[in-house]
């Protein structure tokens, strides 16, 4: 019997998925992005927190386009489980070690959809009186939101179809993905 075709190969070989971002496409926005927070955040040793599992890429790729002295941590919310819709409701599921009193943070996301983790960031964080908070997402999807945030920093303004690769998943597969699909 044939091996049974893997996800990953529907996508990258088959055409199964439309390609929305190539990957050259994406080096080049965040060389961008990079050389505007070096230029925002000289002289601040920022700390960059990315929030997992979606922002594991993209924030690799992006603190290494940052020329300046920066810390780094992670947080895990969820919102999703396993299925394409939000349901409404974040929970923690890892919390940062860094002290955050008087620091400049900058948030990292894969995605900003409805808006609903990054408010529930924008709460945490707040609250832990940070020098200044600042956002940057990976994707943007302008038709979905409904939070009134401003986020500092976009990668890409997306329509609202559900996307993967590049660290988004579909139940929790093709995050390996190296550019960005929308999935029919
Ligand atoms: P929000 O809270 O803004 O509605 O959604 C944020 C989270 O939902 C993201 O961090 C991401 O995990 C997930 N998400 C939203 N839209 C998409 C999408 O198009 N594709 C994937 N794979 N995840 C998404």
């Amino acid at each position: 019997m044939p091996a049974q075709k893997s996800e990953f190969e529907k996508a990258v070989y088959e055409g199964g998925f439309r390609v929305l971002l190539t990957k050259e496409l994406i080096a080049m926005r965040i060389d961008e992005l990079g050389q505007q927070i070096t230029r925002d955040y000289r002289g601040l040793e920022p700390i960059i927190i990315g929030v997992l599992n979606g922002a594991f890429i993209f924030m690799a790729d992006l603190i290494r386009r940052i020329e300046i002295d920066v810390e780094v941590d992670f947080i895990k919310i969820s919102s999703y489980g396993d299925a394409k819709m939000t349901s409404g409701q974040v929970v923690m599921l890892k919390d940062i070690n860094a002290e955050i009193a008087g620091r400049h943070v900058l948030l990292v996301e894969d995605i900003v959809d409805t808006g609903l983790s990054i408010e529930f960031l924008r709460r945490k964080f707040t609250a832990l009186n940070p020098a200044s908070l600042k956002y940057v997402t990976f994707l943007f999807k302008p038709d979905s939101v409904k939070s009134d945030i401003r986020i500092d920093y976009v990668g890409f303004e997306i329509p609202s179809e559900f996307v993967v690769g590049y660290g988004l998943d579909h139940k929790q597969i093709l995050r390996n993905l190296p550019a960005v699909y929308i999935m029919d």
